[in-house]
């Protein structure tokens, strides 16, 4: 292998910062500032994996001004959005589907103006507590203050060169037949049921029809009112088909990552960004998504959603960054139980940033401290913190009930873990507490494994599972350093984990692992 050159920090991030300056450098633009955009949907809860968008988009932004670039992050929340479906435990009426989620009460609490406000706080919220800084815009306003009448316009006038364009990148027929533009209906309210007609040029204005229409795979009524929409007024909005489009040349747009369940949008707008707007479409990254335990994509619904708020409870703001920060590319599954490792993760990587840990090849040493840097915000702290294992806390927790900070602090002190206590460490035992009191242990008693060789090939390859299992009970411990096992011995352990993840899945447990010394 010839040796690479390394970028930045030696980073994914790093790497992606930089091939977007060369593309703007080709394109000849002004890179005076340059900005890059998150979209945040406001019509559901939004999950930490909502979070992850802006998190990415975020690091970019540090890359661009690590190698001496202004830049700014744009946080978009669509509060046009229409609901589509009402999220599972949500108190909201069946009627409120296909209007603006600006227009809908607050199913959750007194505080908001609307839906949208609420969900896209929760998201601002999250981002707060991460220490990420943004502009934030919002549809409402974009629409409302004209901002993207211009491009409305040059889209609506091409509209029939666009629908060709839909039907020969992605297959679908509608926007032969109708405008790429939703107008709120004036008696109903609704917008996912109008239905765009023709353009008036002259006025500014799209005729439409409102019509029983499907929404998410149930028929809406329409109220077959017929009427006329000024599109320099915030009576309407662009398809997602063509509005990133619009927004990218508006806000001047040079970098959106996107997940793979919108990458026919993308697709049809970086068309349109280029072709009917003149406005070379920003750079992009395809990122992760995340799936829940069952490896469909993560539940929106109350109750069971991975927020970033809940995972505060049990783990730092440095996991979540460590989460979104370590890689973009994939699919990956998601729960609490992700937490322990996470935790244990960031510290090993503490201990690499200030020489504690040695590494010996150069590459990993590189971007393991760039990745440090990045969970940091480019802001490292000067000195390490105190490291106590995660999952030894987790186990003291569980022991100690009462008066526990008091017990798990002198348990540490006897250990010899900690010297003494400090605000981190009542920090970590408070974290610990309430993983060990909200999620319970399994133990699945031992049976006898064996295995045929195709599996052993399947084992072998998944080699990101490091786990040994003791006999008896199966308690699981993750290897916090890199030991010798045989071939033989991984087949083994590796196969009882296997069983175990099956197990667990199927009975819908939350796993906890046990640490040992
Ligand atoms: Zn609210
Ligand atoms: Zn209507």
């Amino acid at each position: 292998m010839s040796e690479q050159k390394i970028i930045g920090k030696g980073t994914w991030i790093d790497k992606l910062a930089f091939e977007l300056l060369e593309r703007e450098k080709q394109i000849g633009r002004n890179i005076d500032l340059i900005r890059v955009e998150s979209g945040l949907g406001a019509s559901g809860i939004p999950h930490i994996g909502s979070l992850g968008d802006a998190v990415r988009a975020y690091g970019i932004k540090l890359a661009l001004e690590n190698f001496g670039y202004k830049s700014e992050l744009i946080a978009y929340s669509d509060d046009l959005d229409g609901l589509r479906k009402i999220p599972e435990g949500l108190d909201v009426k069946e009627e409120d589907i296909g209007k603006r989620v600006s227009v809908i009460d607050d199913p959750l609490c007194d505080e908001h103006d609307s839906y949208g406000s609420h969900m896209s706080s929760l998201l601002l919220d999250g981002l707060n507590d991460l220490g990420i800084k943004y502009v934030h815009k919002r549809a409402y306003e974009t629409y409302k203050d004209g901002l993207l009448k211009e491009q409305i316009h040059r889209i609506l006038v091409h509209s029939k060169k666009i629908g060709d364009k839909i039907e020969e990148l992605t297959g679908q027929q509608k926007f032969q037949n109708v405008l790429p533009y939703f107008p709120v209906c004036k008696n109903c309210d609704r917008l996912y049921t109008t239905e765009s007609l023709e353009y008036i040029t002259n006025e500014k204005k799209v005729r439409y029809r409102c019509k029983d229409s499907e929404i998410g795979s149930k028929i809406i009524k329409g109220c077959d009112h017929e009427g006329e929409s000024d599109i320099t007024k915030d009576l309407g909005k662009l398809t997602w088909k063509v509005e990133f489009a619009a927004r990218w040349q508006a806000f001047d747009i040079r970098f959106e990552a996107y997940g793979k369940d919108i990458m026919d949008s993308v697709k049809v707008n970086d068309w349109v960004s280029d072709e009917i707007l003149e406005f070379p479409h920003p750079h992009h990254v395809k990122y992760e998504m995340f799936l829940d335990k069952g490896g469909k994509k993560i539940s929106k619904s109350l109750g069971n959603v991975i927020t970033s708020k809940k995972w505060l409870n049990y783990g730092t703001p440095e996991s979540i960054l460590l989460l979104l920060y370590k890689r973009i590319t994939g699919a990956r599954e998601l729960g609490f139980e992700d937490i322990p490792g996470l935790m244990d993760e960031y510290n090993e990587l503490e201990n690499i940033y200030f020489g504690k840990t040695k590494v010996d090849n150069e590459a990993k040493l590189v971007k393991s401290r760039g990745l440090y840097e990045y969970v940091n915000l480019l802001n490292p702290p000067k000195n390490s913190v105190t490291h106590v294992n995660y999952r030894l806390l987790i186990e003291l927790c569980k022991i100690f009930k009462d008066n526990r900070l008091k017990h798990v602090t002198s348990k540490l002190i006897d250990y010899g873990t900690i010297k003494e206590t400090n605000s981190h460490v009542e920090d970590l035992i408070k974290y610990a507490g309430n993983y060990s009191d909200d999620f319970e242990e399994t133990k699945i008693t031992a049976t006898k494994i064996t295995i045929d060789d195709s599996s052993k090939k399947w084992f072998i390859s998944d080699s990101s599972w490091r786990y040994i299992i003791n006999s008896g009970t199966y308690t699981i411990f993750k290897l916090t350093r890199t030991r010798t096992i045989s071939i033989d011995q991984w087949i083994h352990y590796g196969w009882a984990w296997f069983l175990f993840k099956i197990y667990t899945k199927k009975n819908n447990l939350m796993m906890n692992m046990r640490f040992k010394n």
